[in-house]
């Protein structure tokens, strides 16, 4: 039966340097229950080292916990990489560490990158540089998510920086994201009006949440069966009375 999920599907923990050391998988997981979200996704930089820990905090909750990363193309544009499972994110992760670019994170300069277990015990700090591009062009970054059976989301497509639209001026026809996202910084109106171009991708918009405060100012609701990323693919597609609403 199809019901409505409530989704963040961008938040970042401890282990993004740009992240607040508040934001613990543990603590990402109680703010999201609390604000009765559904379905959020773990998107660090690059990284997702602290997937695992928040899907053992979330474990007998209600909560989803998709594996997520955020990965930073050779042009700079953020891409989001959506999955149900942990395999295929640690397939990922394999593949983007191998083509981030090399030498270590300055912690003092943009932050440290913490990796911790569900019950907020710090295991290691990661020393890769995270914060930097990868090697993989927007299209190798796409067709890799693809390949893993992940979702491909053009991470706040409306920001100056960081965007596939900021990056490359525009959206290739022959990128095939499964969604673009909008950020807090715009409401429905204003996307309608300025991104009109685009409407012929599903939109969804998150929190990008850096802050415990920021978990849930955005949301997309998902009707559909079952919190899964098959369902969400479908959803954002219009298939079988599954759709998506936001702002
Ligand atoms: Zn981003
Ligand atoms: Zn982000």
């Amino acid at each position: 039966m199809l019901r409505e999920f409530k989704a963040d599907l961008h938040i970042h923990t401890c282990l993004s340097p740009c992240a607040e050391l508040e934001m613990s998988p543990r603590a990402i997981v109680k703010t999201a229950i609390k604000k009765e979200i559904d379905i959020i996704a773990i998107t660090d930089h690059n990284s997702a080292e602290n997937v695992i820990a928040a899907r053992k905090a979330a474990k007998n909750t209600g909560l989803t916990v998709l594996a997520g990363m955020e990965i930073t193309t050779s042009e700079e544009a953020h891409i989001l990489a959506l999955f149900d499972d942990l395999e295929s994110i640690s397939k990922l992760q394999d593949i983007v560490y191998s083509n981030l670019m090399p030498g270590v994170n300055d912690e003092k300069r943009f932050g440290e990158q913490i990796v911790v277990n569900e019950k907020d015990e710090v295991l290691d700090f990661n020393k890769r540089l995270l914060i930097a591009a990868t090697d993989l062009s927007v299209y190798s970054a796409v067709n890799t998510i693809h390949s893993l059976s992940g979702l491909a989301i053009a991470s706040h497509v409306d920001k100056d920086v960081f965007s596939i639209i900021s990056q490359l001026g525009f959206i290739p026809d022959n990128l095939k994201f499964n969604a673009l996202e909008m950020s807090v910084h715009i409401d429905r109106k204003q996307a309608d009006a300025l991104f009109a171009l685009y409407n012929s991708y599903p939109w969804i918009s998150s929190s990008d949440a850096h802050y415990l405060a920021d978990i849930g100012k955005r949301t997309t609701t998902f009707i559909m069966n079952e919190p899964t990323t098959a369902d969400m693919a479908s959803a954002l597609n219009n298939i079988e009375g599954r759709r998506v609403e936001w702002g």
